[in-house]
């Protein structure tokens, strides 16, 4: 998992500074999602880029962030990037890529075809 995230780390670094931020998104930025969508907090340009993408999904007492498109998966924040993924990977039988990205896109959002193929052992 450590070897995992140097990798995801060092391929975030490699991006275009403009496109680092929200290439995953991290818990902390992932709260403030739930702020936009439950309070209508943060700026106008947050506001604009939250709204077009995300939708807020009460699950019990949590607030979940979903994709907000037709068909609506769960966000994953890059902490638990790994879990997913092997879980995925898992659920397929271990089989190659294709599979697993297949399944990643099937049941979540907002994790890139590139970290799927970042080579690891799961
Ligand atoms: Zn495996």
């Amino acid at each position: 998992m450590d070897v995992f995230y140097t990798k995801l780390d060092a391929h975030i670094q490699s991006l275009n500074e403009k496109f680092r931020a929200k290439y995953l998104i991290k818990r902390e930025m992932y709260e403030d999602i739930i702020l936009v969508l439950r309070d209508g907090w943060g700026s106008p340009q947050f506001r604009f880029w939250v709204q077009k993408n995300f939708l807020l999904v009460k699950v019990g007492d949590l607030n979940m962030v979903y994709n907000n498109h037709k068909i609506s998966r769960p966000v994953v924040v890059y902490e638990e990037v790994y879990a997913k993924l092997s879980e995925c990977h898992n659920r397929v039988g271990h089989h190659g890529r294709d599979k697993t990205w297949h399944e990643v896109k099937s049941q979540y959002f907002w994790i890139p075809y590139d970290v799927v193929i970042i080579p690891s052992t799961y």
